[in-house]
């Protein structure tokens, strides 16, 4: 099964059905795949087919499906580009990646313009006339040749979010992305009734892989929100009657932040409210099960590499295993958790987790040696810290990057944060390890004080000392107006560890 045969299997099956609503248009199965035909024909005017990669920055828009399924249908793989990027790093993945063409939705113009690649850069405007063009796509005569896609060949390359370092490319297969689709489908049993909203960037592993073509798989119909805003992702679930939206913590928090009467609206058509990607906090679990008067919340956990399926948190564990990542990892994948290259943590021990995956890439572009260093005994090693609890579930403790050695004791820093964010004056903590003569390195605190308020070193110890270990306890404070984050609303704790790890000056040592 690849792309292609999906595309025509399910326009055949489902032809009348919506596949895709947005902006006041509905597409329906059969129309996609006559679309798609048409934009690959457009593709393969320019030249483009097997073993090419297609450039893609969009944000949710029906044309983002067009063109990817256009280029699917040429025999191209799609490397979706993130359009919040600076254009160094538009550029760098341009080039990293070898595109032959770069498409860009029409709003996205200025972001394309100030780029100083050499790609054909085509704004999908530009390439069809006459918006919305698929009415007069479908009516213009195809002059689109068929192509035969191998399982094996790239389906997808996709860049990591750059929260550790440079974005890597991670090579998907057709295989590994239809994959990717049935773990979605099979973990949330999504069926042709299911309407799933798709208000995060499209482009990005999970909503793309696991959420829109999950549901596109089981022939159900996805919502485009053109982007995230609180206010119209609310209208949207209620007029559209949604039943399925994945979305980072905080595209749950903002409603609760930002609109006055969010108890008012409708929600009660969902039936899954899926968060995930990066931590989150289990009083923002509790907080949100509660504002959303919701018993139906998933966690996932997963990453690009493994396409992104990992693990979840199905709705009945929540009560008693909030932040939790799950006891098991989905359909179609297995994990370990390795204490060390040949031991297994076991309950109360922590770990690297290991996975393996349908779903996984088959190595990053263009790096043999990130490839080498990320597998063993193929086994994808994730760089997460997982501890194991007495039932066996799986709660996320750090990144091992994250973790701060101090005089030879590990401090996860996402425990402390954690510790942090409990205290009324702060809004965002972030805690790194800087250099210390002594203890190697010393546990330091960046902090986003709540609005209006001015915590001190001196509250903050205060308040962490009944809640962690000495050894854990920030002796070092920074505070500052905002933290750099991805975005997908990661934070770049490298960017903290440049801007601090030498710099003492504006700090409250509480020695
Ligand atoms: P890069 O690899 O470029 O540094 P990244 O790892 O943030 O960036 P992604 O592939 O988008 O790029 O994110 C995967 C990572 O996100 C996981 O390895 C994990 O650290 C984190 N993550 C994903 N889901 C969860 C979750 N439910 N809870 C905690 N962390 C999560
Ligand atoms: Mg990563």
């Amino acid at each position: 099964m690849n792309l292609v045969e999906m595309l025509d299997r399910q326009a055949r099956k489902f032809a009348a059905k919506e596949a895709l609503r947005a902006q006041g248009y509905t597409v329906t199965f059969a129309e996609l795949k006559d679309i798609a035909e048409r934009m690959a024909a457009v593709l393969q005017a320019q030249g483009i087919g097997p073993g090419d990669t297609v450039a893609l920055m969009s944000q949710n828009t029906p044309d983002f499906v067009f063109a990817f399924f256009g280029a699917q249908k040429a025999g191209a793989a799609v490397v979706p580009v993130n359009h919040k990027l600076a254009p160094p790093e538009v550029d760098y993945i341009l080039n990293h990646s070898n595109a032959r063409i770069f498409l860009f939705d029409a709003s996205l113009a200025s972001v394309a313009e100030a780029l100083s690649s050499s790609v054909p850069m085509v704004s999908m405007d530009a390439a069809v006339p006459n918006r919305p063009f698929w009415r007069d796509l479908v009516s213009a005569a195809p002059n689109f040749t068929p192509v035969s896609v191998e399982d094996e060949a790239t389906a997808e390359i996709l860049y990591t979010s750059g929260t550790t370092g440079k974005p890597k490319g991670c090579v998907l297969t057709h295989r590994s992305v239809v994959m990717a689709a049935i773990t979605g489908a099979l973990a949330l049993k999504m069926d042709e009734n299911d309407r799933l909203l798709m208000a995060m960037p499209i482009w990005h592993s999970s909503p793309l892989n696991n959420w829109f073509l999950g549901a596109f798989y089981v022939g159900a119909t996805t919502i485009l929100l053109r982007e995230y805003h609180p206010l119209h992702f609310l209208q949207t679930v209620q007029q559209e009657r949604c039943t399925v939206y994945f979305g980072a913590p905080v595209s749950y928090l903002l409603p609760l932040q930002m609109i006055p009467n969010f108890d008012d609206f409708d929600l009660s058509s969902m039936r899954a409210w899926i968060y995930g990607g990066g931590p989150i906090a289990p009083e923002t679990v509790r907080l949100l099960q509660e504002r959303y008067k919701s018993d139906r919340f998933y966690q996932v956990y997963g990453m690009t590499e493994a396409g992104p399926t990992g693990t979840m948190l199905p709705p009945e564990a929540h009560a008693l295993k909030a932040g939790s990542i799950g006891n098991k990892s989905l359909p179609g994948t297995d994990l370990v958790v390795m204490k060390s290259e040949t031991e297994q943590a076991g309950p109360g021990e922590a770990g690297e987790i290991w996975l393996k995956a349908d779903s996984m890439m088959r190595g990053y572009l263009n790096d043999p040696e990130a490839t080498q260093k990320a597998f063993y005994n193929g086994w994808y090693r994730t760089g997460d810290v997982a501890r194991i609890d007495d039932d066996g579930y799986l709660f996320i403790v750090d990144r091992l990057k994250d973790m701060i050695i101090t005089g030879g004791e590990n401090v996860y820093s996402k425990e402390v944060e954690d510790a942090l964010a409990e205290h009324p004056h702060v809004a965002q903590a972030a805690v790194i390890g800087t250099a210390h003569p002594d203890w190697g390195e010393t546990v330091t605190a960046i902090i986003v004080p709540a609005k209006g308020t001015t915590p001190t070193a001196a509250d903050l110890t205060a308040f962490l000392q009944t809640r962690l270990a000495k050894y854990k306890i920030p002796r070092i404070y920074h505070f500052v107006d905002a933290l750099p984050h991805t975005p997908t609303g990661k934070v770049m704790k490298y960017k903290l560890r440049e801007m601090f790890s030498l710099r003492k000056e504006n700090s409250c040592s509480n020695g």
